[in-house]
């Protein structure tokens, strides 16, 4: 024992190095909003105990290997410390599982927008002092005299046996920040290999969907997607700002609806889930049932797709498998140009005379952040220095107040988009038409903290509660007495699938009345956003 104990004296500072790399994100992690006390207790005692198991392993280790064990520790956990301390320190939450996951997938130019927004030279500072307090720790390490396994067998192995233990069971190992971003991104990696696997397999399979019948008139269905529009910011939903001044010209030739969330307040998890029959309790019908293209495809209609937010064929994102099975693809995305780059691709498809259906979607850039890069310079309308109509708020000063006149130029912006979608689709007078437009999820704007943006971990009614509104051409609604149109719905774009199987007329073996927004049979469910229930989110925030 003596002997151990002078070995303790010698490794002060390798301890404090340990404690550094396992311990700082743990003491700290009480500070995040999104973790209940138990959630905290849990993380530290995981920690506590490789903390406990590494020291007691490194006294059986000479001096030089253990410095370059430690440095080998510390260049793998720089990163994801430094991403779990920015989120804790600036956004005050502890990442959780599937944001983790989205920041393998996020793609490189929307994350350059996203760290050049929260980049401040605070953050710079503080990782920089953060990765250099342990090299200098590593280099000032005294050496010692190590310990032999022979005469400590059981000290020796039952921490080895934690420490196993710790990185191979996935309840334990997601309590230390840096193997859990390790083994999500493998486990990310294999997931997405067998998801491509399988739903191009399936393209084999025999599938039917059935047209109605005796509906001879061709069909344009476009979908289009949005990105972060907060509907509190529309005129259309009773903003101050007059941000929809040409779709507020409908009237009722266009149905606004007041009550849809979105099944995530991320871009790719949306993604996912709209664009396949996968839902909160069938994750795995994104694999095993076919996805909205695929319908399409199957009914004989031609399908395309004009993508302004980047997708790749070779699948970097992993909803992109469901995009490529559009038998028409536009990226219009590498252009790097805002939101109507996509019409005159759009007029090009509408252009093409043949009596085929057609489904388009549209994937716009919509008002993702950064906001200011979104519209043209024409857009730059709203200021609230002149107009006042930026509420005052302890929270809202003059940065968070110009970021919101950005964000509205966005949203103006983006009534001049879609306005321009439904013109086109008016001109289509030998065909059925319908447009429908919703936001992949919200946008929070000042509303409560010092705060804007959309997270999981801090999610609230603005980032879930989104724009969602339907326009169809008078002869199309005329031919669909069986539809209903009633703006009060309570629904999640989760079922989307099924009401636009409702406006084509398509029925399969899955299809399912009772979810389609637009169906007599139509019966509210449970919504979820995420893991949280709907009404738990606007309960907290109430
Ligand atoms: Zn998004």
């Amino acid at each position: 024992m003596k002997e151990v104990l002078e070995i303790l004296k010698k490794k002060k500072l390798q301890f404090f190095f340990l404690f550094y790399i396992l311990l700082l994100v743990p003491i700290l992690s009480p500070m995040a909003q999104n973790l209940t006390i138990m959630d905290n207790i849990g993380i530290f005692a995981v920690c506590g105990l490789l903390f406990v198991a590494i020291s007691i392993l490194s006294l059986f280790i000479s001096s030089k290997s253990e410095k370059i064990i430690y440095s080998i520790l510390l260049a793998i956990s720089i990163i994801p410390g430094s991403i779990y301390l920015a989120y804790l320190l600036f956004a005050g939450v502890l990442l959780e599982q599937n944001s983790v996951t989205s920041l393998f997938e996020t793609n490189p130019d929307e994350s350059k927008e996203f760290v050049a927004y929260y980049l401040s030279i605070w953050v710079i500072t503080g990782v920089l002092i953060y990765a250099a307090i342990p090299i200098v720790m590593i280099c000032s390490m005294k050496s010692f005299k190590r310990l032999r396994v022979k005469d400590y067998k059981v000290l020796f192995f039952s921490s080895i046996i934690i420490i196993v233990s710790i990185i191979s069971i996935n309840k334990l190992s997601q309590s230390v920040y840096f193997i859990n971003i390790y083994k999500s991104f493998i486990s990310y990696k294999i997931r997405t290999k067998k998801e491509i696997e399988a739903i191009k397999d399936r393209q084999d399979f025999a599938y039917e969907v059935k047209t109605m019948p005796g509906d001879t008139v061709p069909k344009t269905i476009v979908v289009v997607i949005g990105e972060s529009l907060n509907k509190y910011h529309m005129s259309l939903y009773g903003y101050e700002r007059n941000t929809n001044p040409l779709l507020s010209a409908y009237g009722d030739s266009l149905t606004v609806y007041s009550n849809v969330v979105s099944p995530q307040v991320h871009t790719i998890p949306v993604m996912r889930s709209v664009l396949s029959m996968a839902d909160f309790e069938h994750p795995e019908y994104f694999t095993k049932k076919p996805s909205v293209f695929e319908l399409f495809n199957r009914a004989g209609y031609s399908t395309y797709l004009i993508s302004n937010q980047e997708f790749s064929d070779e699948c970097r994102s992993s909803y992109d498998i469901l995009l490529t099975l559009a038998q028409n693809k536009y990226n219009v995305a590498k252009h790097k140009q805002h939101d109507d780059i996509c019409l005159p691709v759009l007029d090009k498809i509408l252009a093409q005379k043949d009596n085929k259906n057609k489904l388009v979607i549209i994937h716009l850039i919509g008002s993702h952040m950064a906001y200011e890069f979104r519209y043209p310079k024409e857009y730059i309308r709203f200021n609230h220095l002149k107009d006042g109509l930026v509420a005052d708020k302890p929270f809202c000063d003059k940065k968070a107040k110009s970021t919101i006149d950005k964000y509205d130029n966005s949203v103006l912006y983006n009534d001049y988009v879609i306005n321009n979608i439904i013109t086109t689709l008016k001109k289509q007078c030998d065909r059925n038409t319908a447009m429908i437009y919703f936001s992949d999820h919200g946008e929070e704007l000042y509303d409560y903290r010092e705060f804007a943006g959309h997270a999981y971990e801090k999610v609230s009614p603005p980032m879930c509660e989104i724009p969602f509104m339907i326009w169809m051409c008078p002869l199309f609604k005329a031919m669909r007495e069986d539809l209903v149109f009633d703006g009060n719905r309570p629904y999640s774009s989760e079922d989307l699938v099924y009401s636009i199987s409702d406006i084509a007329g398509l029925n399969y073996e899955d299809y399912n009345d009772t979810r389609s927004l637009f169906s007599k049979g139509f019966t509210p469910r449970e919504r979820y956003v995420g893991k949280k229930k709907y009404e738990a989110i606007v309960e907290k925030f109430r």
